[in-house]
């Protein structure tokens, strides 16, 4: 285990900047110990379901690539002002002790938690304190009296996490140790705590799918921003990746997380797929439950579907969803919705429907003070969707104009695309 440490290292020390993604790997939070609000802990019978390992990203994947068991990334990602991501870099792997690479598996038990189980109080006296409230809005496009549930809260989730800063002598203190914090006041990652943020959010109360391509599917949007959805457990989803200087990685094989699957950004905790095992009230058998929302406002199930049985990604599409009968708003109805489960990228992998980024993401904790809220805010994320020679082109534009609407942009992609 020597080198395990200088491996840390070599990874983590990239010269990327105010790192979006590697920010992901920069600062966890963590739900350890064995005490957190575990709903198995209700009753002797686990989830016949619950998984020991969890796939990882296949090596060598271009998080570019929209496909099952993969991600789909917006070519927006590389326009932003310092951004470290190179258009052309692929998924790799980690060699971490809780990665077996024969089977390209997170061994789940391996993973050296963040350790620690902290009541949300401690780190503000409100401690969770969302709220979901239906409201009617102005669309960035400007069409008014749009249906929204809007999102408010602290980032503090309902149930407990892991203690940050760090503590010297945990298991995951040497991974964090390695990594640097991002700024003078936090030189390493495990000096970062975590804090309360402005948690806000407009998802669409009735999403509007992509177009269609001309093979009759629905567009896939790429992921344009790092907060892809947001849970009713009062804390945001992050892409399901991170990165160095010279690779991507699936952030879970990269860096220890917490027992809820979680960790800070920017001292924003955040989650991953397996958080699902820490939210409470889920069940242990029937479809699984509501979790949140994607940012297209379709929304987020847990991992076992219709048929109770765990769901896998051969049952889902491209974007980790599928339309089938789900409660949704008190009804039974067929709807497209997202699942988390255990296979890679156990999340939303690109968006079904039409992402209006400024409302989603309407102040600077949800953007983390990057552009690409506002540089996407007009434009629809199936515009990166389309291969277009003048892609990069269209989106400096698009930045630097700041008038088209997502209407006239869709319009105009695919007309490029139609020729
Ligand atoms: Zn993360
Ligand atoms: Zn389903």
């Amino acid at each position: 285990m020597t080198n395990r440490k200088t491996h840390c290292k070599a990874f983590a020390k990239p010269a990327f900047a105010p790192g979006l993604l590697l920010a992901s790997t920069l600062i966890l939070a963590a739900c350890g110990g064995g005490s957190i609000p575990d709903p198995d802990a209700e009753t002797p019978t686990a989830d016949p379901g619950t998984p020991t390992t969890l796939t990882n990203s296949a090596n060598g994947m271009s998080p570019f690539l929209c496909a099952v068991n993969g991600l789909c990334l917006s070519p927006v990602f590389g326009l932003i002002p310092k951004s470290p991501l190179p258009l052309n870099t692929q998924l790799a792997q980690s060699t971490y002790p809780w990665i077996d690479q024969a089977q390209n598996t997170i061994l789940i038990s391996a993973m050296p938690y963040v350790s620690g189980t902290v009541n949300v109080k401690n780190i503000d006296p409100a401690g969770f304190n969302l709220t979901i409230t239906d409201t009617t809005s102005t669309n960035t496009a400007g069409i008014n009296g749009i249906p929204y549930r809007y999102f408010k809260g602290n980032g503090l989730p309902n149930f407990a996490i892991g203690t940050f800063p760090v503590q010297p002598n945990t298991p995951a203190y040497p991974y964090y140790n390695a990594l640097p914090g991002g700024s003078d006041l936090y030189p390493t990652a495990d000096l970062i705590p975590v804090s309360t943020y402005n948690f806000e959010s407009y998802i669409p109360k009735t999403p509007l799918e992509n177009p269609k391509g001309p093979d009759g599917q629905v567009l896939p949007g790429p992921i344009a921003s790092l907060i892809v959805g947001v849970s009713i457990h009062g804390t945001p989803w992050h892409i399901e990746l991170a990165n160095s200087a010279t690779s991507w990685y699936n952030p879970a094989s990269a860096l220890p997380l917490d027992q809820c699957w979680g960790h800070p950004y920017n001292k924003q905790y955040h989650i991953h797929g397996y958080s699902w095992k820490c939210f409470p009230n889920q069940g242990k058998s029937g479809p699984s439950p509501l979790f949140g929302y994607a940012l297209d406002g379709y929304g987020i199930y847990g991992p076992r579907g219709e048929d109770g049985q765990m769901i896998t990604n051969t049952q889902l599409d491209k974007c980790h969803g599928h339309t089938a009968s789900v409660m949704w708003d008190g009804k039974m109805i067929s709807i497209y919705h997202y699942h988390v489960n255990r296979e890679y990228p156990y999340s939303v992998g690109c968006f079904h429907g039409v992402v209006d980024y400024a409302k989603a993401l309407p102040n600077s904790d949800m953007t983390q003070g990057l552009d690409y809220g506002k540089i996407v805010g007009l434009i629809p994320s199936i515009a990166t969707a389309i291969p277009s020679q003048n892609l990069e082109q269209d989106i400096k534009i698009l930045a630097a104009t700041d008038q088209l609407t997502i209407f006239q942009f869709l319009s105009k992609i695919i007309n490029n695309f139609l020729k």
